[in-house]
């Protein structure tokens, strides 16, 4: 059987369905999971088995038998530690059928067959009774979930449903209550993720300042979580308005209400600014007491000691409709609204009569302005990187002409505004995704250049003379950037669209960048290798089964692919210097060959060799490059810093290498990279 799966083609930039193996989206699933991430959350196991202890020996100490029902089973861990803890019963309850399978393995590897029952289903369609799943109602409720912002996975739903059909009144539950905690703060780095800010451009003839179309500013943006690491943001980026307040809780162990509603708190700001960005962290306490708690809770708030690294829970950013001035200590009025499974934030200066309650509307942020559509938030953060658009500037001012007939190809770009700004004569603007045209003419129309740039509403290799009214095209741009690119070379798109337009280029053209060139550097992550790394056994248990299936996904493809993340995020120190691989010589079309190398990394630090880490860097002009990588190694312990707009890729490696010295490494990792110029694709193997 084969099964069909969407993916961008990086030759033509177009999404594609491609036929995979049946198998092939279960075990993307598996590979990319948040499983082995969860096993090595050392706090959240613990607190998990002191609270399922805890529930156990309060449903003994009735009298009662602990019947136990663990909806998201998993591995089957929680219900491994409550068969331990000395419960009679468990139904383990799983959806995902690999996992369930691996749950009835791991719990008969560790001899809990005969108390754990795994029902491989989603939890409302499990029944109650003689002949159903479960012979009676549970009286112990453990469950795990929540994702970052609580709810995006459907805890609440589930909770309800399990209330009134799955559990018996009064039952105990782990975790017992949740709470979801909010602080204002003003960022302008965090801002610039979700509004365009003018973009200053200096030309022959004065600065011109780019704006937004008036939509967008008052555009309470897209609906989906930002979810980050915000440990990683240093307290510089952030200017705290006020002091944590929490916003509501949630009683697991009572019967739980879906439906949309909002909670209001009053605050008072401990500083006046600009109230732009609601961070939001939860915690759950594992005990009716709230002795056992595990918390989200950032660097600012919580002691270091309950400090532990993970990413399958992270902090919440969310984005306040437009930015309002508040004062210090003059109240105001924080408001989180919720649907079944997403949670969004308004402020209003408190007034002195209470809004009731039932006139406050719970409807999502919908984007209107369409801009959030176009640009997600790292986009918007780099399109507001004035720094970047400088470069940007320079090259296009030392290729540009009076007489230049200029060509951009690249997703939702400035790039056809500057170069309009810097002076070509005329600009042409391929436009790739047709559903957001309507946007760029509103843009375009913002700042008065609605009949100065042409939007030619045709794919590359559709371009006809007529689209250019018989003109050449002297200066070819991109950034490059499209929105369907995934992998850092996914953008190399830009290399085949130029191919395809060659037969209307003058013979002299300029193209910019001239060039990409392929990097890599040999890293030790300081938390991220947690994600990819077999747990053996977790709290005593013996889930190497589930490392052997997490293995044998990552492997079943014939070569491992590397996988993209933000690395501002994940903090690494490099091994070894980087390294250019391969070059792309944008002046030349896309070559009908593969372009192969092989050679060797020498390891300079004393470390554990994780991954490598690959990224590509464009060279705009003579001396004028932009990384989308590494900015600098910034000391000699080779802490490294990231472009913070930008996905790297990351090739885990196997095994790894661990040394304390540097006399007992492997002096190099020698590497073999493939870029398929029929496919897009890149493919390496690493040996140690
Ligand atoms: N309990 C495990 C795994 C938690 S991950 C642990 O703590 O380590 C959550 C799991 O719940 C996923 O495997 C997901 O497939 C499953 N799941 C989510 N909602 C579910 C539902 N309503 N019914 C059954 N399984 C569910």
């Amino acid at each position: 059987m084969k099964t069909f799966c969407g993916r961008a083609n990086p030759t033509t930039g177009v999404m594609e369905w491609i036929e995979e193996d049946e198998n092939y989206d279960y075990h993307q699933e598996i590979a990319r999971s948040r499983y082995a991430d969860m096993l090595h959350d050392k706090d959240r196991n613990t607190k998990y088995y002191q609270g399922i202890r805890a529930a156990v020996s309060r449903v003994k100490e009735r009298g009662e038998k602990a019947i136990v029902l663990d909806i998201g089973t998993g591995t089957g861990l929680l219900s491994m530690m409550a068969a331990s803890a000395g419960a009679d019963f468990c139904y383990a309850v799983e959806v995902f059928k690999p996992m369930a399978n691996a749950a009835v393995k791991i719990v008969k590897k560790n001899g809990f067959h005969d108390k754990i029952k795994v029902i491989n289903k989603h939890s409302t369609e499990v029944t109650v009774g003689p002949d159903g799943d479960m012979q009676c109602r549970a009286n112990i409720l453990v469950t795990e979930l929540f994702d970052t912002e609580l709810i995006g996975e459907g805890a609440l739903p589930t909770y309800e449903h399990a209330h009134k059909y799955l559990v018996q009144e009064g039952c105990e539950a782990v975790p017992h209550r949740a709470t979801v905690y909010a602080q204002l703060v003003e960022s302008k780095r965090m801002w610039s993720w979700n509004k365009l800010f003018p973009v200053r451009v200096k030309a022959e003839d004065g600065e011109k300042i780019i704006v937004s179309p008036s939509e967008m500013e008052k555009c309470p943006g897209v609906p989906s979580v930002c979810d980050i690491q915000l440990n990683q943001m240093p307290s510089s980026d952030i200017t705290i308005l006020s002091d944590v307040v929490t916003m509501f809780s949630v009683d697991f162990s009572k019967p739980v209400r879906s439906a949309p509603t909002c909670y209001r708190v009053q605050l008072e700001p401990v500083k006046s600014g600009k109230a732009q960005i609601v961070l939001s962290w939860w915690d759950i306490d594992m005990d009716p007491s709230g002795t056992i708690n595990c918390t989200m809770a950032p660097y600012w708030v919580k002691s270091t000691s309950a400090f532990q690294w993970r990413d399958h829970w992270m902090q919440c950013v969310y984005f306040l409709p437009n930015e309002e001035p508040v004062l210090q200590g003059e109240q105001v009025c924080l408001t989180a609204c919720r649907d079944e499974y997403s949670l969004w934030y308004k402020l209003r200066k408190a007034s002195g009569e209470e809004e009731n309650k039932a006139n406050v509307r719970v409807e999502s942020p919908v984007c209107r302005c369409q801009a959030h559509l176009l640009w997600n938030r790292p986009r918007f953060g780099q399109l507001n990187d004035q720094s970047r658009t400088c470069q940007y500037v320079r090259a296009l001012t030392k290729v540009l002409k009076t007489d230049s007939v200029c060509l951009c190809i690249s997703d939702g770009s400035l790039l056809p505004v500057l170069a309009h700004y810097l002076g070509a004569k005329q600009v042409l603007l391929f436009f790739l995704l047709f559903m957001l045209l309507f946007f760029s003419f509103k843009f375009f129309k913002a700042n008065h250049l609605e009949d100065k740039i042409k939007i030619i509403e045709a794919r590359p290799e559709l371009m006809t003379s007529s689209h250019l009214e018989d003109k050449k095209i002297s200066v070819l741009v991109g950034e490059p950037f499209f929105t369907t690119s995934l992998l850092p070379w996914h953008n190399l798109y830009f290399w085949y669209a130029r191919t395809a337009v060659t037969s209307h280029l003058t013979s002299n053209v300029t193209v910019l960048p001239q060039s990409a060139s392929l990097h890599v550097m040999i890293v030790e992550f300081q938390d991220l290798w947690r994600i990819r790394s077999p747990c053996g056994t977790c709290e005593g248990f013996d889930v190497r089964t589930m490392d052997d299936m997490i293995k044998n996904s990552l492997n079943f493809r014939e070569s491992k692919e590397a996988e993209p993340h933000p690395l501002w995020e994940y903090p690494c120190k490099s091994l070894s210097d980087p390294q250019e691989v391969l070059t792309f010589d944008f002046r030349e079309t896309v070559p009908q060959h593969c372009l192969s190398t092989e050679g060797s990394i020498n390891l300079l630090r004393k470390g554990t060799s994780h991954g490598a880490v690959l990224w590509m860097e464009y060279h705009l002009a003579a001396d004028i490059s932009v990384s989308t990588g590494l900015i600098q190694i910034s000391n000699e312990k080779g802490n490294c810093e990231w472009n913070p707009h930008c996905k790297q890729a990351v090739y885990f490696f196997s095994s790894v290498i661990e040394s304390e010295s540097l006399s007992d490494l492997p002096s190099a990792i020698t590497y073999a990279i493939n870029f398929d110029t029929k496919t897009g694709e890149i493919a390496m193997d690493f040996k140690l």
